[in-house]
């Protein structure tokens, strides 16, 4: 849990709602979060989504897990404890967004069942939808779309997921996408499905 630093704080309530701005866009803000190994096909989906999406017409935005390093997260390492607290600031970030009524995918490795967890706890229960990524490490290791694998099994790399660092999938996320037995258009159609099945999307 983040330490709350600041006093004398009062959350000021904005005349242009969350429902407003839906109804201007005709749309529902929601997080849709990617969680998997690296070259599980979290980037590649969460991108695929949002762009099937936008050519429906739907607002969309990707956060993805190197340009947020790259800026907002850059003083964050990848110990336990900055990983924590990346996926912390990640999370507000979308809920934000989704605040604001876009359709926010987000590719984060996500390692830790309780981070994950924090985030969903900040969110409404029907705009948080946790997309596993399902896909074995041999797999990963094979497609090594970055080459990390390699570095990591050559000990370049310390702390890699799946290698040297945990990875705790989910219990009971709202969608499991196999992406080593469905091509990636099957997957991000199985996502937009559910979208659809849930009234986020039509
Ligand atoms: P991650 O974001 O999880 O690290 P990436 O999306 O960057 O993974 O890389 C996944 C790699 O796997 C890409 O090279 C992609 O083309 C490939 N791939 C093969 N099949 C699939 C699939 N069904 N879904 C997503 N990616 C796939």
């Amino acid at each position: 849990m983040a330490e709350q630093k600041s006093t004398n704080i009062t959350w000021h309530q904005s005349e242009i709602d969350q429902a407003a701005r839906e109804e201007l866009l005709k749309q529902k803000g929601c997080v849709i979060w990617f969680t998997g190994l690296s070259g599980s096909g979290k980037s590649t989906v969460a991108n695929q989504v949002a762009a099937h999406l936008h050519q429906s017409g739907r607002i969309t935005y990707v956060l993805d897990g190197d340009n947020i390093r790259h800026g907002l997260n850059k003083n964050l390492g990848f110990s336990p404890e900055d990983r924590q607290e990346n996926i912390r600031r990640i999370g507000e970030v979308a809920k934000l967004f989704a605040d604001a009524g876009l359709i926010t995918t987000t590719a984060f490795i996500s390692p830790y069942r309780q981070d994950r967890d924090a985030v969903r706890d900040i969110m409404s229960p029907d705009r948080f939808i946790e997309v596993f990524v399902d896909c074995p490490l041999e797999v990963c290791e094979n497609r090594d779309p970055k080459g990390l694998y390699k570095k990591a099994r050559a000990g370049e790399l310390k702390g890699f997921t799946g290698i040297d660092a945990p990875y705790e999938a989910p219990q009971s996320p709202e969608l499991v996408v196999n992406t080593n037995e469905l091509d990636v258009a099957g997957c991000t159609e199985q996502v937009i499905a559910y979208l659809m099945e849930h009234g986020l999307t039509h």
